[in-house]
């Protein structure tokens, strides 16, 4: 990546700054233990996650991480299954072959095997998954739901140990024992090299995620 002095050598009329975010630490005793990955060194394959595994964080990234971890094996390099047919037709019992009633070989949402014990936490009471998009949030529901992925709300974080992510809720406090604690718990705006190029004088517009980070999307970062 180009440093501020590259930039300024550069002598660009203006630069614009759309370096996006970084996931945002929250502040959970224990968050440094090694069983702690974040989400984007999760998906970019640079952390991996083991067989029982705690999602901090319901929203969409949190979501999309459980689905991830589901159709994944623990240790395995991430891969896109976007545009595997045939893993669509058998997640939902869709029959290729066109010869049976309403073109299903089976109940579309009978449970499925799961490699892995995931559990999402999320400390809002509110109906977890809500912000998620209207026409596709409950095929994501539907689908964690088949693998038994659980949804804890109105959680408060205690402390991470090796014993796991000890939590309260409902006033319970609980434990849950498990290899991997992966946090999707927000994002702040990425600024690293801002101070410094603001300091040069040169003409800086800052958008996307590194402009305002929170409840961000594609739409709104363009
Ligand atoms: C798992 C996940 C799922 C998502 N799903 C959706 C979705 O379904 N719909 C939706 O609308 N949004 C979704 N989003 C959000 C969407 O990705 C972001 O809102 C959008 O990408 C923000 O755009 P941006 O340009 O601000 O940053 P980014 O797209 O993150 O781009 C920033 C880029 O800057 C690069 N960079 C960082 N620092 C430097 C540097 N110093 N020099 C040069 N380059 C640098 C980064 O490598 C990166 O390529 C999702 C995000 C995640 C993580």
């Amino acid at each position: 990546a180009p440093s501020v002095s590259d930039l300024k050598d550069a002598r660009f009329d203006a630069v614009v700054v759309a370096c996006g975010v970084h996931p945002r630490v929250p502040e959970i005793p224990g968050i440094k233990h090694p069983k702690v990955v974040f989400y984007n060194d999760l998906l970019s394959g640079k952390s991996h996650a083991g067989r029982r595994v705690a999602i901090i964080g319901a929203g969409g990234i949190g979501f999309d991480v459980a689905e991830y971890l589901c159709h994944s094996q623990p240790d395995e390099p991430p891969k896109s299954r976007a545009m595997d047919i045939r893993e669509f037709q058998q997640e939902w019992n869709v029959d290729a072959s066109l010869t049976k009633a309403g073109g299903l070989s089976g109940d579309p949402l009978a449970p499925k095997p799961s490699s892995r014990e995931i559990t999402m936490l999320q400390r809002k009471k509110t109906r977890p998954g809500l912000g998620l998009g209207v026409s596709t949030g409950w095929i994501l529901r539907s689908s964690l739901e088949k693998r038994g992925v659980k949804i804890v709300g109105g959680v408060i974080y205690q402390r991470i140990d090796d014993q796991g992510l000890h939590f309260v809720a409902e006033g319970e406090p609980s434990t849950l024992a498990v290899d991997t604690i992966v946090v999707c718990a927000g994002q702040v705006s990425n600024r690293d090299m801002l101070t410094e190029l603001l300091k040069t004088g040169i003409e800086t517009h800052v958008i996307g995620g590194a402009k305002e980070a929170s409840e961000l999307d594609a739409m709104r970062a363009v």
